[in-house]
């Protein structure tokens, strides 16, 4: 066995946690570039702590999933401002956008230079800006992971800026910043949560730390992410989704994914579908498919032990089976609501491009198996 783990230099967790903001961000400076999503006002209770703590702020808002141009945007108003560390506050694109804005804050070669896939994907030079990250969903996990998603609409793809240089110095987890998210956007980052808990946990590289924190978060959400959907002001279920998210975050940037995040860069850069919403579609046709391909491959593996013992956190119950687990994920599907894939203007017409990107993507190669193209394209039939 070996692993290697590394994530945010501290982690702060807890209801009310978002205040200690200013007093952690003066001590990497006096001025900072606080990226937001759509509504800067949001980020208000920051801003406050901040002033408080005597350190200037320049805001940034981002509406959607960033973009290329959208971190070079950020990059510019941060050097106009002098600011000497950035503030992600928001979901994944907020946190995402701030992580790659403080990368190359302190790195002067292009970002094409150092993005994988569509550009020259070289390391980068020097550490990343100091870069605090508050995520506002639960979400992503963004907060402790080591890449930025960046979408390029030219390619229609969505490649990530990627280095362990990226770690936040400082994620501030505070369950109450979650407490308003309206219930759709709960379904879908949180079954985006799950999912990075059960890939990580039944993939190729799952190692016994990522392991350990895959059942405490599974353990979590099968107990409060419906009550998080149907009780938004349920604090308990908030503060185990967060743990969820975070846990997903911790797991997924150091062990890996599977076919459902495979699928969410190429599905993500060519259709307006958030990412949550286009695992939450993907997420049991995956496990089904996984299941009967390693029963067809693999069948002695210890895969489809992880995906029965998957089951037994999801369930509840320590006699169930793999396919238990995968009806699990379906009704769950079913009563979040969660729209199929075709409502975001998917057509069978775009199943051979999807499923050849799908097939290149870094996380399909932690997928416990390799599907065929064929599996592929059954599982977007599924998901249509
Ligand atoms: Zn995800």
């Amino acid at each position: 066995m070996r692993f290697e783990f590394a994530t945010a230099t501290r982690i702060v967790f807890g209801a009310g946690t978002v205040n200690d903001a200013g007093g952690l961000a003066k001590e990497f400076g006096r001025r900072a570039l606080v990226v937001t999503g759509r509504d800067s006002s949001r980020a208000e209770r920051v801003l406050a702590s901040l002033r408080f703590a005597g350190v200037s702020a320049v805001t940034f808002s981002v509406p959607g999933e960033p973009e290329l141009k959208t971190v070079e945007q950020g990059v510019k108003l941060a050097k106009a401002g002098r600011c000497e560390l950035v503030i992600g506050f928001g979901g994944g694109s907020a946190l995402d956008a701030a992580k790659a804005i403080a990368a190359m804050l302190t790195n002067d070669s292009e970002l094409l230079d150092y993005v994988e896939i569509i550009g020259r994907g070289q390391p980068l030079a020097k550490p990343s800006a100091p870069f605090i990250a508050i995520p506002t969903t639960a979400g992503t996990g963004a907060e402790v992971t080591r890449n930025a998603v960046l979408a390029s609409p030219e390619h229609r793809l969505k490649v990530s800026l990627r280095s362990p240089l990226m770690l936040a110095r400082a994620a501030v987890v505070d369950p109450e910043l979650t407490c308003d998210l309206p219930p759709a956007l709960t379904a879908s980052t949180g079954i985006d949560a799950l999912t990075q808990l059960i890939e990580p946990f039944v993939c190729n590289r799952a190692n016994p730390m990522t392991d350990g924190l895959c059942i405490e978060g599974l353990r979590r959400t099968a107990r409060s992410l419906r009550i998080a959907f149907s009780k938004g002001k349920d604090k308990d279920a908030r503060e185990d989704m967060a743990v969820a998210s975070l846990f997903g975050g911790l797991a997924l940037s150091n062990a890996g994914l599977g076919a459902v995040h495979g699928f969410a860069g190429p599905i993500g850069g060519s259709f307006p579908a958030p990412h949550g919403a286009i695992c939450a579609a993907l997420l049991p046709h995956v496990m089904a498919m996984n299941l009967r391909a390693l029963r067809q491959r693999v069948p002695n593996g210890p895969a489809l032990y992880r995906y029965e013992e998957a089951a037994w956190w999801l369930t509840g119950d320590s006699k169930a089976k793999a396919d238990d687990g995968v009806k699990w994920v379906r009704a769950l599907v079913l009563d979040l609501k969660v729209p199929q894939l075709g409502s975001f203007g998917i057509r069978r017409e775009h199943f051979a491009d999807l499923v050849a990107k799908a097939a290149n993507a870094s996380s399909m190669k932690a997928n416990p198996i390799m599907l065929t193209p064929e599996e592929l394209t059954e599982i977007l039939e599924q998901a249509l």
